[in-house]
C-alpha cells in the first residue's frame, strides 16, 4: 500500500550503484533471495551472516532510541491473528491494491505503477478502478514483462493479506498480519494496565509483517515477508501534549503536501519547532516523533543530502490515517518510503472496542467530580412478562436506549418503541422511567494513537547504499562501505601478516581480548593482507589491526590499527587495544585523534 516512489533528480548517475550493491550483498552475504535452490521465489530474501548482524545492531539501535529512551514498552506478539481482528482493522476490505493481468503473458502487476511509471500521473492509487482503466486505455500502456497492450483488460482489486487456516479445517480462517501494530492494538486491554490505566504510554514491536505483494521489486525494498519496528503511542488528545523542546531544534528537509501540489513547489528546510509554529505539521505529536527520527536516522547512516519527510497527499493515505508523514531515503534517483509516521486518531481501538467483548478505553478521571442528570428506566416485568414473553428482555432493551437518546418520548400517557419493525405503545407507569442526578468521578475515553512505523530491510539497503563507495588506493580499485561502526556487522578484523605459529598465537590472544571487551571481531588469515583489508573493506568493517614481525621484535607490545576509509595506520600497544577500540565504537575517541 501507498507506495510511491518519485524520481529525484539525477536518474543516471546512481543508476548503478544498487546493481553493484545487489551483487555485493550476494557474494559478500549481506541478503539474497531465498530458496534458491528450488529456482527461487519472488519477495522472500535471506540475510546472510553479514545482513543479519547489520539488521540486529539496526534492530537494536531502534530499541535504544524509540523503546528504551522514550520509556515505552516492548512486546512480542504472534504473526497469525484470526480474521476478526482484520474484520475490525479493516484490512480485510480495503487492504487492497490494484490489479492488472496481461492478456498474453498472464503477468500480474500493479495497476498504479503501471500509471504512474508510463504517464504524468503521480498519485494513481488514489483514482478510482475505471478511470485507472480508462487511462491505461487512452496511454495504451503495455505490459511490463512482455510489451503486450493492457487496453480493455480490467483492474481488480487484490488483498494483500495471506490467508491460512487455524488447526485442521476451514472452519477458523487466520492470516498473517499484515502490520505488527494489530498485535499491539488487540492487546491493548491488558497493556494499559501495565500502564497503570495512565495515558500517555507507549508500545513497541520489532516483528515480521507480511504482504502478498502483486509485482515485489527493487530487491529487499518490496518485498512478501519483512520486519517492522512500530511504535503505537497511546494519548489523550484533549490532555497530553509532547515535550517539543526536546526536538524543537532539530533540522529537517519537509515535503508538505501543498508544495507537492504546487506547479513549482520544492521541499522546504525548516525546523521541528518552526514547521509546528507555522502549522507545516499539524500534529504536535507527529513532529515530536519526527525529530526524533531524524538525528537517529543520521546515527544509523543514511546520508541526510538524501533523506527528508514528505507528508501524504490527501489520495494516498491509509484507510485509518489522518495525517501522514513519511520518511524517505534516495535510491538510485528514487525516493523510497523508510518509515510513516500517521497520526491514526482513535480509529483502531474504537474498532476493536466496537467488535471485540473487551474494553478499549481508559478510564479518565475528572479534576472534580460531576454531577449529571442521567435518564433511568425499571420497567414492571409483571407487565412486560405476559405482554412480551421472550421478548420482554429486547423491549428493556429498547426502554433503556431510548430513556438515554429521548426523554421527550416519555413525557406523555405512553411511548412508542419498535420492535421487529412493529411499533409497541407501553404506558409509562409500567416503565419506571425517572431522571435522577447522579455524580461521576470520570469518564472513559478511547485513547488516539500516533505511529511511527519503520521498515527494517528497506532501511538496511538504504544504509548500504548510501554507504557504497568507490576509490583508489596503491594504484587499484578499491570498493568499501562506509559504514557507521555502531551498526557495521564487523567491528575490527585481526590478521596476522602472514603464516607463522608466534604471529597467528598473538593475533589470537588479541581476538579472544577484544571480543572479551565486547567487540565484534573476525579472525582471518587467508590469502595477502592487501586481499584481506580489501574483504573488510567490501563488509564495512572499521578497523583491522595486524600483527607483524615488528611486533614480536618488541616482545609482542605493538601492533598495526588501520582505518577503513582513509586507509591510514597507526601503531598502538596491544594492551591498549581493547580500551582505544571500545571508546572509538562508543564515539568517546577518534581515530584521528591516537
Ligand atoms: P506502511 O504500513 O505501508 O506505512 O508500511 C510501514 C513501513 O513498512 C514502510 O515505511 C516500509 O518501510 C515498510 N514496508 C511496507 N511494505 C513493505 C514491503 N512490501 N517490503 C518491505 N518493506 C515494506
Amino acid at each position: 500500500m501507498s507506495e510511491h516512489e518519485h524520481a529525484a533528480a539525477d536518474e543516471s548517475t546512481t543508476e548503478a550503484t544498487s546493481e553493484k550493491l545487489v551483487e555485493l550483498a550476494k557474494r559478500r552475504g549481506y541478503f539474497f533471495q531465498s530458496s534458491g535452490a528450488y529456482g527461487g521465489v519472488g519477495g522472500f530474501y535471506t540475510f546472510g551472516p553479514q545482513g543479519a548482524s547489520l539488521k540486529g545492531n539496526v534492530e537494536d539501535a531502534w530499541r535504544d532510541r524509540f523503546a528504551v529512551a522514550e520509556g515505552n514498552m516492548e512486546i512480542d506478539a504472534p504473526t497469525i491473528m484470526p480474521e476478526p481482528v482484520f474484520e475490525a482493522s479493516g484490512h480485510l476490505d480495503g487492504f487492497d491494491d490494484m490489479l492488472v493481468e496481461c492478456p498474453d503473458c498472464g503477468e500480474s502487476h500493479r495497476a498504479d505503477h503501471v500509471v504512474e511509471d508510463n504517464t504524468e500521473y503521480e498519485d494513481a492509487e488514489s483514482l478510482p478502478i475505471p478511470e485507472v482503466e480508462e487511462v491505461i486505455a487512452e496511454y495504451e500502456l503495455v505490459c511490463p514483462s512482455c510489451g503486450a497492450g493492457l487496453a480493455g483488460q480490467a483492474v481488480e482489486t487484490f488483498n494483500l493479506m495471506f490467508a491460512t487456516n487455524i488447526g485442521p479445517g476451514d472452519s477458523d480462517p487466520g492470516y498473517l498480519r499484515p502490520e505488527t501494530a494489530q498485535g499491539i492494538f488487540v492487546e491493548f486491554p491488558r497493556l494499559k494496565e501495565y500502564a497503570r490505566n495512565q495515558l500517555p504510554f507507549g508500545v513497541t514491536q520489532i516483528g515480521r509483517a507480511y504482504r502478498n505483494e502483486i509485482s515485489p521489486r527493487r530487491s529487499i525494498i518490496r518485498v512478501r515477508e519483512f520486519t517492522q519496528a512500530e511504535l503505537e503511542y497511546f494519548i489523550d488528545p484533549e490532555e497530553d501534549d509532547p515535550d517539543l523542546e526536546r526536538v524543537a531544534d532539530v533540522e529537517v528537509t519537509l515535503y508538505p503536501a501543498a508544495e507537492q501540489n504546487a506547479e513549482d513547489g520544492s521541499p522546504i528546510e525548516t525546523t521541528i519547532g518552526e514547521a509546528v509554529e507555522e502549522g507545516v505539521i499539524s500534529s504536535p505529536w507527529v513532529a515530536y516523533f519526527l525529530g526524533v527520527a531524524k538525528p537517529w536516522y543520521e546515527g544509523v547512516g543514511v546520508d541526510m543530502d538524501r533523506f527528508r519527510f514528505r507528508q501524504h497527499l490527501s489520495g494516498e493515505r491509509a484507510h485509518y490515517a489522518a495525517d501522514c508523514w513519511d520518511a524517505e531515503g534516495e535510491i538510485d534517483g528514487n525516493w523510497i518510503e523508510l518509515a510513516g509516521f500517521a497520526y491514526r486518531s482513535d480509529y483502531d481501538l474504537s474498532k476493536h472496542e466496537e467488535y471485540s467483548e473487551d474494553r478499549f478505553t481508559i478510564f479518565k478521571q475528572y479534576d472534580e467530580p460531576k454531577t449529571v442528570e442521567r435518564a433511568t428506566v425499571d420497567p414492571d416485568m409483571s407487565y412486560l412478562g405476559p405482554e412480551f414473553g421472550g421478548a420482554a428482555q429486547d423491549v428493556v432493551d429498547e426502554l433503556e436506549a431510548l430513556a438515554a437518546r429521548d426523554r421527550e418520548a416519555f413525557a406523555g400517557e405512553t411511548v412508542a418503541i419498535e420492535l421487529e419493525d412493529e411499533t409497541h405503545e407501553i404506558p409509562v407507569e409500567k416503565t419506571g422511567f425517572a431522571v435522577e442526578e447522579q455524580t461521576e468521578a470520570g469518564e472513559h475515553i478511547v485513547p488516539h494513537v500516533v505511529e511511527p512505523s519503520f521498515g527494517v530491510g528497506r532501511l538496511v539497503y538504504t544504509v548500504l547504499h548510501h554507504a557504497y563507495r568507490e576509490d583508489e588506493v596503491d594504484g587499484e580499485q578499491r570498493t568499501y562501505l562506509a559504514l557507521e561502526p555502531e551498526v557495521a556487522p564487523t567491528f575490527v578484523g585481526v590478521f596476522p601478516l602472514q603464516s607463522d605459529d608466534d604471529l597467528e598465537t598473538t593475533a589470537r590472544e588479541i581476538v579472544d581480548d577484544l571480543r572479551g571487551a565486547g567487540l565484534s571481531v573476525t579472525y582471518d588469515d587467508s590469502g595477502n593482507i592487501g586481499r584481506r583489508y580489501r574483504r573488510q573493506d567490501e563488509v564495512g568493517t572499521p578497523f583491522c589491526v595486524t600483527v607483524d614481525y615488528e611486533t614480536l621484535e618488541n616482545e609482542a607490545t605493538t601492533v598495526t590499527v588501520r582505518e577503513r576509509d582513509t586507509t591510514d595506520q597507526k601503531r598502538l600497544p596491544i594492551d591498549e587495544l581493547a580500551e582505544t577500540l571500545s571508546a572509538i565504537r562508543d564515539g568517546e575517541l577518534a581515530f584521528e585523534e591516537l
